[in-house]
């Protein structure tokens, strides 16, 4: 027996029933050899922190736009509490916490610059729309590695693609077709929520834009006060009501998980829709624009030329904006339009 069939073997006695396993995945778009020694959930997520795309994730901001405080969330921040969110959960329900992990891991890969407002730009302007969750399945299976894709396994595959999120989108319940088809998928699902809710909180809190005490009263008296209590009170209802369940699917007490919605929707008014904390990532409107414009009419220096040819222009220009970080569109759309100022020999400092 391999290294990597103990493992398996090791997951089969151990994680619950309805855990996904290695040994039994749905396998990968492209047969391949397994690893000795990790099995195939480790190895996908593996990959994804190995991509460029996660690197990216850095320097793309969540709510503020390119914050100069040190101790604003990025989005490669958000991600890591969703995973240790995520992996607190699988872990108590004895689900495969790897697969958990990779795809909390991998969820906002296709997320654009300029936060919830590049999204909408970029729907604007892609014929079909845009949406971030299928163009993080897009990085994973086509973009990365110079366009060969990662290869990874459906069940992660499965859980990036069906993360869809935003005001409407149910943390838990949702119908089978609009939920990822493994409880793990559905856990990192509930655990970007959690994650984003508080920490988002703790970040207009700082931002001074609001105040613990502007939050809705009803939802604090149910999930406590400040960040790490609600984590906790959020986290430790996911865990009893989905056991209560028998682990069928994630599930949550209506009174927390209506307060969880009524914090978010306050979010949406006091910060993500608000004017004052938007008012810089109103500018994307402009800069995503004129850098479609300006990538199309010149492909041969922007855009990768085999989607070009593969898929067209408009599919190579979503890539390539939908990838870009904050200060690289803002950087490249100053190259692109703003006039650098001459600068003549005579103001040289050697004429002094
Ligand atoms: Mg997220």
């Amino acid at each position: 027996m391999t290294i990597r069939e103990q493992l398996e073997q090791r997951e089969r006695e151990i994680l619950a029933p309805q855990a996904a396993l290695s040994g039994a995945s749905r396998g990968r778009l492209r047969p391949e050899p397994e690893d000795p020694i990790r099995p195939a959930f480790q190895r996908d997520r593996d990959r994804i922190i190995h991509t460029k795309a996660f690197r990216r994730l850095k320097h793309k901001t969540q709510v503020f736009f390119s914050p100069r405080g040190d101790h604003y969330r990025t989005r490669l921040t958000h991600t890591l509490e969703v995973s240790q969110i995520a992996r607190t959960i699988a872990k108590v329900l004895r689900l495969h916490e790897e697969l958990t992990e990779a795809i909390a891991l991998g969820h906002d890969l296709g997320h654009t610059p300029f936060g919830h407002a590049g999204e909408r730009v970029l729907n604007a302007l892609v014929p079909g729309g845009f949406n971030h969750y299928e163009q993080s399945l897009r990085i994973v299976d086509v973009l990365e590695l110079d366009r060969r894709g990662l290869n990874l396994t459906w069940e992660v595959r499965d859980g990036i693609a069906r993360h869809s999120k935003g005001k409407s989108g149910l943390p838990v319940g949702a119908p089978p077709d609009h939920r990822a088809s493994t409880i793990e998928g559905q856990v990192a699902r509930v655990a970007d929520i959690v994650a984003y809710v508080n920490h988002d909180i703790d970040d207009a809190v700082r931002a001074g834009i609001l105040s613990e005490d502007q939050l809705p009263r009803e939802a604090v008296a149910v999930l406590g006060h400040g960040p790490s209590e609600r984590i906790g009170r959020l986290v430790t209802n996911v865990v009893e009501q989905t056991l209560a369940g028998g682990v069928t699917e994630v599930r949550m007490s209506d009174d927390v998980l209506e307060a969880m919605l009524a914090l978010r929707t306050f979010m949406f008014e006091a910060v993500y829709e608000n004017q004052v904390a938007t008012a810089e990532f109103a500018k994307a409107d402009g800069i995503l624009g004129g850098l479609w414009e300006k990538v199309r009419e010149r492909p041969d220096d922007f855009l990768d030329p085999r989607t070009v040819e593969a898929e067209g222009l408009d599919r190579a220009a979503q890539d390539f904006l939908a990838g870009m970080t904050d200060r690289y569109a803002v950087n490249l759309f100053e190259q692109l339009y703003i006039p650098k100022p001459w600068v003549t020999v005579s103001d040289g400092p050697h004429m002094l």
